[in-house]
């Protein structure tokens, strides 16, 4: 039995037949680019979410570009970030020459610590790109107060947390993507809803920066060469849109599946000397994009060698803060270090999580770990 980090051949097999019918009939149809599918894929995805509008595009990366392209802002504004997230989140930040302003992590929940965020707030920050990261909600309800507060944009990085959701404090549930003003996607295959390549998508609830957003998807224009705006080439292929319409439909059921192999994690891992199990905020519904462990004492990289021997695959997201990035030393004072993304750098590992896990390979990982402690 070989052990993967994701099993896409796997999950590809148990829905073969539509997902074939779906390739086929693009092939046929010919509408490669623009076909039903797209429309069909963005109201599909609209209605999951329960919101107003979703444009779908190139790639994740594209579509935090487009979002930050859409708010108009001036060059040097700032936008604030976490500095342990994938490098795309900051990205688009810098090409549009606006100034990314990366502040730490809450050490339990991985994601954008409120203190932190507020701290950095000054008169130049026009927008924070919080990110949902490894399938779970930031503390969006104290973002949202910090974002009216200050008269800031908040665009959502929600490339790893499609189907999340966050639970305010009177109890109402929202999914993540659609509680700030523009939510982005991803659906690169190792995501909660993955192509065969790639895509992504924007939700907002505002017509007017839905219209935009379109707009500069699409080289600025809303007619055809008439063009409004400086935009860019970003589209969902209809081959693509075809395969979501078909994964959408399943993307309840891959979420369930990834947290009953979380909860096996949970049962077979807890108490183990040295090692920290994900925390699950009281806020969110974790959908477990990724089970990722701290392992303390410096054990990290020993475990992961030693797991490796036994043929279990894991992997470091994210071993460098972005502010130690070559690329992105330039936004930092020297010497710049954030206290809990350094020690989550050199602390934490994924282990495999996917949706076509069974019980009987969770044995063999949950066991690798126990040998080692
Ligand atoms: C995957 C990812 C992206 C980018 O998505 P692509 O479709 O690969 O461009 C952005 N942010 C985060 C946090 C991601 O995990």
């Amino acid at each position: 039995m070989s052990i993967q980090m994701v099993d896409l051949k796997g999950q590809y097999q148990k829905i073969k037949p539509e997902i074939d019918t779906a390739l086929l009939s693009c092939a046929e149809s010919a509408n490669y680019i623009k076909g039903n599918e797209v429309k069909q894929f963005e109201d599909g995805l609209a209605k999951y979410l329960n919101t107003d509008h979703v444009i779908s595009c190139g790639n994740g990366t594209d579509a935090l570009q487009i979002a930050l392209m859409a708010l108009d802002l001036k060059p040097e504004d700032e936008v604030i970030v976490p500095a342990f997230t994938y490098v795309a989140t900051a990205e688009a930040i810098a090409l549009l020459k606006l100034k990314p302003v990366m502040v730490d992590v809450d050490s339990d929940t991985f994601n954008i610590s409120i203190d932190s965020l507020e701290k950095a707030i000054t008169p130049k920050t026009k927008a924070i790109v919080p990110v949902h990261l490894y399938g779970q909600s930031a503390d969006m309800e104290s973002i949202m107060m910090l974002a009216d507060k200050y008269g800031i944009f908040v665009i959502e990085d929600n490339a790893q947390s499609l189907g999340a959701e966050y639970i305010f404090s009177n109890g109402t549930k929202k999914k993540t993507g659609t509680i700030g003003h523009i939510g982005c996607y991803s659906f690169f295959p190792t995501k909660n809803l993955g192509c065969f390549g790639d895509g992504g998508a924007l939700s907002t609830n505002d017509s007017e920066l839905a219209k935009r957003c379109q707009m500069i998807a699409s080289h600025g224009q809303q007619k055809k060469y008439y063009h409004e705006t400086i935009g860019c080439n970003s589209r969902l292929d209809t081959i693509q849109a075809g395969i979501l319409n078909v994964k959408l439909k399943y993307l309840d059921e891959y979420i369930f599946a990834r947290k009953k192999s979380a909860e096996y994690y949970f049962q077979n891992l807890d108490g183990l000397e040295g090692l920290v199990l994900p925390n699950k905020a009281a806020y969110a519904n974790h959908t477990f994009n990724q089970f990722t462990l701290k392992v303390q004492n410096n054990n990290r990289d020993k475990l992961q060698a030693f797991l490796k021997e036994q043929g279990i695959p894991s992997i470091i997201y994210y071993p460098f803060p972005l502010y130690a990035q070559p690329a992105f030393k330039q936004f930092s004072p020297n010497g710049f270090q954030l206290e809990n993304t350094e020690i989550l750098c050199k602390s934490v590992l994924s282990i495999p999580m996917h949706t076509e896990l069974t019980e009987e390979i969770q044995d063999k990982v949950i066991e690798s770990i126990r040998n080692f402690n």
